[in-house]
């Protein structure tokens, strides 16, 4: 049975460089996971979130991060497991002491989905928006908040550079997701590099690519080996992870975005996964901290 384990919920990242999953669920409630998110700590402060899926704003609290770290926000893609809790996020932040812009990273639109420009407008601005009661958030040079910043972004199937400050590196690659757009993401701080993979089916090679010798991937575990269909189209399967995880030689494996379908199939996954990767592979359940040393 899985449990929250008030230790690791608050003691992540005080030591140094650390991913923690707020969410290793995928959309089903009854999982009874939060959806897809993740943070990168950093001595105390969070810097980074990628992904804010339902019920991840909880985990955040109770994460004990606080929205006036943030450096970035980044986005695989904006199901509502993987984006849903961001406008709570967002309230959150109203009450703290946040001046700087937040910079949010997503992909571009098309019929199925809005770009991150346009997620963000549809949420917060004029005319609109659901809570355009917060459109000072979008409005260039509004005074009493701070703003954020989106960014829609154009990558192709070779992972391109995003971002570069004196803190952090990040990369993205397109990814296929049925036809939803979507980005695989790579953090590179203090010496480290972290991908997440968010939800793909696995086909091409720029995720290998983007996982190239990473010290901590993270996978989504979303469907069984054999799955067919529309849930074969939208995910990889663990034997599709395994070969990517060994191609790109990464050091840790971190499974995620667990659902019915594949929870309790830990042997039988892990087995798979075995066959193309020899390093750890660890399931993740929410609040898990993984420190990297
Ligand atoms: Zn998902």
């Amino acid at each position: 049975m899985y449990e929250v384990s008030p230790v690791k919920a608050q003691s992540c990242g005080s030591a140094g460089l650390a991913v923690q999953v707020l969410g290793s669920g995928g959309p089903e409630l009854q999982d009874k996971r939060a959806s897809t998110s993740y943070l990168i700590w950093d001595h105390g402060a969070v810097r980074v979130i990628v992904d804010a899926g339902s019920g991840s704003a909880l985990r955040f609290g109770e994460s004990g991060a606080q929205m006036s770290q943030v450096d970035v926000v980044l986005f695989s893609h904006f199901h509502i497991d993987h984006s849903g809790d961001f406008p709570a996020l967002v309230f959150s932040s109203w009450f703290e002491d946040r001046k700087r812009p937040l910079p949010v990273y997503g992909p571009p639109g098309n019929d199925f989905m809005p770009s991150t420009t346009e997620f963000v407008r549809d949420l917060f601005g004029e005319p609109h928006g659901a809570w355009r009661y917060l459109s000072e958030l979008v409005e260039p040079g509004a005074t009493g908040s701070y703003t954020l910043e989106p960014h829609d972004v154009a990558a192709g199937s070779k992972p391109v550079l995003v971002l570069r400050n004196s803190d952090m590196v990040v990369y993205a690659v397109r990814v296929i997701h049925g036809g939803f757009p979507a980005l695989a993401w790579r953090v590179e701080m203090g010496g480290k590099r972290i991908v997440f993979s968010g939800d793909t089916n696995g086909e091409g090679d720029g995720l290998t690519q983007l996982a190239m010798d990473a010290d901590l991937f993270v996978a989504h575990n979303a469907v069984p080996e054999g799955a067919t269909g529309v849930e074969r189209r939208l995910h990889m399967p663990p034997s599709v992870i395994g070969m990517i995880a060994g191609n790109a030689h990464v050091k840790r494996l971190i499974l995620s975005h667990r659902m019915l379908r594949t929870l309790g199939k830990e042997d039988e996954t892990q087995a798979e996964i075995k066959r193309h990767f020899s390093g750890p592979v660890v399931f993740a359940n929410d609040l898990d901290c993984f420190p990297l040393r």
